[in-house]
């Protein structure tokens, strides 16, 4: 038989790279390797593993001259080129539940921090000054929430919204979500501007698909409140960058609070890092020991299933 080979393409769990050795595949470890390393390292290889890095572009799919499963080890699959890989008969797993709790709790925190200048204040202190008189921030209980795709994490974070902080939840889908709405009284508005309109807190969850590009552009933040804050631990290019900065420095809405963006790493001197009313983190919505391990060993045991389901491994 065969030796299956995995490639490991990006840091995770080492209970998963457990799993994998213990079910015989052979591991091959490379830390987020550009299109053209990922494309000499993919000969040879049945299985690719990676998180939201590196891309797996069309030309690495093409690349492979072995290669039948990607898997993903979290959610939200749009650095995999999922065309790409269905022509070639390859098969896409994902984890989507593994990661769900972690991101919605730094979207809270985002929240909070943005609401009541947390980032703001501890940037002050630090250079030498007490900013009490700058710092009067906002109450988020009895607000409305607007989450912006109500799926796993959308309804995490409306459920630790309703039931931890007392705000109202309404939220925009293309598909309507019973169980949030009875659960929680949460709102359907079946148009994204009627929400925009309405909400305090904007939160998006929608997954990066064409659809999605850039759905937060100019027009659609000059709808929201002024006093309202942006929360995007999605994906970076569901917001238009440029607008946004546009829209916080005009003070059009009141703030924002960021995990991800349209280039990543952030550049050091990119005019968001220059602005008071944003609080930045690093894509680290899914970055807990807790998440990681349970991604880890979720996506290890679906890769080694697949291949067991093929007796491919004993
Ligand atoms: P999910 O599939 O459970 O939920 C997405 C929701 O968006 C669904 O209810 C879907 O119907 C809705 N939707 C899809 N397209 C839409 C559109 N065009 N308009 C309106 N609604 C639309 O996904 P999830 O597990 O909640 O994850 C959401 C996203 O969070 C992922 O796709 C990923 O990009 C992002 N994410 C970020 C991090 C991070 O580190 N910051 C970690 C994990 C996931």
């Amino acid at each position: 038989m065969t030796v299956v080979k995995v490639l490991v393409a990006s840091r995770i769990h080492e209970k998963g790279i457990e799993i994998l050795r213990n079910a015989g595949a052979e591991v091959l470890k490379a830390e987020e390797p550009p299109e053209e390393e990922l494309i000499k390292l993919i000969k040879g290889v049945h299985g690719l593993i990676v998180r939201s890095k590196p891309v797996v572009s069309r030309r690495v799919i093409e690349a492979a001259d072995s290669l039948v499963v990607i898997g993903r080890a979290g959610v939200g699959v749009d650095n995999i080129d999922l065309e790409a890989a269905k022509a070639k008969g390859i098969e896409v797993l994902t984890s989507p539940e593994a990661t769900t709790q972690s991101v919605a709790e730094l979207t809270i925190g985002l929240m909070i921090a943005v609401a009541r200048k947390i980032a703001f204040c501890d940037r002050k202190i630090r250079a030498g000054e007490w900013p009490k008189k700058h710092a009067v921030g906002m109450e988020l209980y009895g607000k409305t929430l607007g989450i912006v795709g109500a799926g796993r994490i959308g309804s995490a974070v409306a459920r630790i919204a309703k039931l931890g902080l007392g705000m109202n939840i309404v939220y925009y889908d293309v598909a309507r979500n019973p169980k949030l709405e009875e659960e929680l009284g949460a709102k359907y508005l079946p148009l994204l501007d009627e929400l925009l309109r309405v909400a305090d807190v904007v939160s998006l969850h929608v997954p990066l698909t064409e659809s999605t590009k850039y759905l937060i552009n100019e027009e659609r933040l000059k709808l929201m409140k002024k006093s309202a804050i942006l929360i995007n631990t999605a994906r970076g290019p569901i917001v238009d960058t440029k607008a946004l900065v546009k829209a916080l420095k005009e003070g059009w809405i009141a703030g924002a609070g960021l995990d991800v963006y349209e280039e990543e790493p952030l550049p050091p001197d990119h005019p968001l890092t220059r602005l008071e009313n944003v609080v930045l983190t690093a894509h680290i919505g899914a970055s807990t020991e807790e998440a990681q391990e349970r991604a880890g060993i979720d996506i290890a045991k679906k890769v080694v299933d697949y291949f067991r389901a093929r007796g491919l491994l004993g």
